[in-house]
């Protein structure tokens, strides 16, 4: 670690909140897959912002389309509409093979809006009886960190000591469609689903579990919520992380990617027989889908229906998982994922994750545990063979290094 790191990272850590605990790294400026750092060390980026990077950093088409938009108009407000606004919904309509959109900026607040909607469903289309809803989630899910989605994660860090938490949810195990089944009741409106348990270590559901899931809700008139903002948008190979087992959900919840890591934008996207019950007043967001956004997003869209990320993440993918396959068995224990996304559970006798990604560091690459003993790889879609094959050397490197 440089002085000049140094000074920086004990800067922010006198004057930021300790709710990161982050890598020993400060970056100033990235292209594609590689970030620098003011040590002058270029970095190979194998975490891409969580997947909000999936076209890698300062894509030159989205850089183009948000440098025009900023000069010309960032923000009206959803009080005034914008010459962007109906392409944008159109365009991500579109890419989900939906009616309409609900845009909003982060992921949490696009979690949050889901849940509002599917309340508001079960009362008015459903016919629950008022404030009797629940909406059944998952051991290990991870959908953000507001007060209703915290209070049903199973995650200790993430749950405890912040409650009273809304009522009307009930969490069961990830990946057990016994388990679906017994907990849906009359009152059940909504299944909230992550495709893939992306922070819970990218782990992939049993074969045919999503379907299984689907055609539950459909027998039991119960929507199906799909958080794809971390899995979808050509992370898996294809478009929707549910696209692998032919699965449409009733609802497509969207984030990360879709601001092309240059902004946030998040949105929720449904048929009008559900966002039908939302009406104006009902719920909004100052930022959500702003004309900076609405560009950005409308780039992303276009960019994904070349179908072009989603192949090299399929190809890519490929290769990646071949080369981890390879890792030696006292160093990796399990690989898990799909495409350009993969946990590496760490051996028992492995250090923790977190000292295996501090001695990627030391060797440029940068990843982050997703749990004590897995890694999680998530590298921008545009990341080139040779580069996989380095990286992964580094990572058989690490497992050894002392
Ligand atoms: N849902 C999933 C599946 C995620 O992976 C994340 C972030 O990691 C979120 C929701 C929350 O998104 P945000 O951090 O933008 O609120």
């Amino acid at each position: 670690v440089t002085e000049a790191t140094r000074v920086a990272l004990s800067r922010a850590d006198a004057h930021s909140a300790h709710n990161y605990d982050p890598l020993p790294v400060v970056l100033e400026s990235a292209h594609g897959v590689w970030a620098r750092g003011i040590d002058g060390v270029d970095y190979l980026d194998l975490l891409a912002g969580y997947s909000a990077l999936n076209f890698g950093h300062a894509h030159p088409g989205l850089v183009a389309v948000a440098t025009d938009q900023l000069a010309r108009l960032s923000l009206t407000s959803r009080a005034f509409q914008h010459s962007l606004f109906g392409d944008f919904c159109e365009a991500v309509s579109r890419l989900c093979g939906k009616d309409a959109v609900l845009p909003m900026n982060t992921g949490a607040e696009a979690v949050e809006t889901a849940l509002k909607l599917a309340r508001r469903w079960g009362y008015e289309v459903k016919g629950v009886p008022a404030d009797r809803a629940e909406i059944i989630t998952f051991a290990g899910n991870f959908h953000g960190r507001t007060i209703a989605i915290v209070g049903f994660s199973t995650d200790p860090d993430a749950h405890d000591g912040f409650g009273p938490y809304p009522p009307g949810f009930r969490t069961v195990a990830y990946g057990d469609i016994g388990a679906l089944s017994d907990a849906i009741t009359e009152n059940t409106v909504a299944v909230l689903v992550e495709p893939i348990q992306g922070e819970a270590g990218v782990l992939v559901p049993p074969d045919g579990y999503l379907g299984a899931v689907r055609r539950l809700c459909d027998d039991t008139g119960v929507l199906m919520l799909a958080d794809e903002i971390q899995s979808g948008l050509g992370r898996t190979g294809e478009t929707f992380a549910c696209d692998h087992e032919g699965v449409v959900p009733d609802v497509y919840i969207l984030g990360k990617a879709l601001g092309g890591g240059l902004v946030p934008v998040s949105a929720v996207v449904a048929n009008w027989a559900v966002m039908g019950v939302i009406g104006p007043g009902q719920h909004g967001s100052t930022f959500g889908g702003n004309p900076l956004a609405c560009a950005v997003a409308t780039e992303v869209v276009r960019m994904l229906e070349t179908g072009e990320y989603q192949q090299r993440s399929r190809e890519l993918g490929a290769y990646l998982h071949e080369l981890l396959g390879q890792l030696p068995r006292d160093g990796v224990a399990q690989v898990r994922g799909r495409g350009l996304w993969a946990g590496v559970e760490l051996a028992s006798g492995q250090p923790p994750a977190r000292t295996i990604c501090e001695r990627l560091l030391a060797r440029r690459v940068l990843a982050k545990d997703a749990h004590e003993g897995t890694i999680r790889l998530a590298p921008p879609l545009v990341v080139e063979r040779h580069e996989l094959t380095w990286a992964v050397e580094q990572l058989a490197d690490s497992l050894v290094d002392s």
